[in-house]
């Protein structure tokens, strides 16, 4: 079991390149419900705008960063149990901890593949139905 195809993924990320490859990775996996944001600004104001089923979050971005906006969505009564992947392009422990600390479910170190993306989205498919 996983995330059912039709659910409504946002993937905010300030690389257009990155965007358009976590949509065609999500498209090989059935998910065609996919949203974009340019920052974190903009993905907060997304957020607040329509119910999203999962989060694909970049770490670094101008405006508002990954991090901040993640603690945004946790700290939000109408936001904080949305399932939040962070992606980035290392991963150096310190990094990892605090994604975790900050309530993230799951971590993704670019680059990756379907698989990898699959894979971690039935962790937390896992985590938030089990
Ligand atoms: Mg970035």
């Amino acid at each position: 079991m996983g995330f059912p195809a039709n659910s409504k993924i946002l993937t905010v990320d300030d690389t257009g390149t990155m965007k358009k490859i976590i949509k065609s990775l999500l498209a090989q996996l059935g998910y065609n419900n996919v949203d974009e944001a340019e920052n974190g600004k903009d993905g907060l104001y997304k957020l607040k705008q329509s119910k999203y089923d999962l989060v694909f979050l970049d770490w670094n971005m101008p405006e508002m960063d990954g991090i901040t906006l993640l603690q945004e969505i946790r700290k939000d009564p109408q936001l904080k149990d949305i399932p939040v992947i962070m992606v980035t392009a290392e991963a150096k422990k310190e990094n990892v901890l605090l994604a975790i600390q900050s309530g993230a479910n799951n971590y993704i170190v670019k680059p990756f593949t379907a698989e990898t993306l699959k894979e971690k989205m039935d962790k937390v498919w896992q985590q938030i139905k089990g």
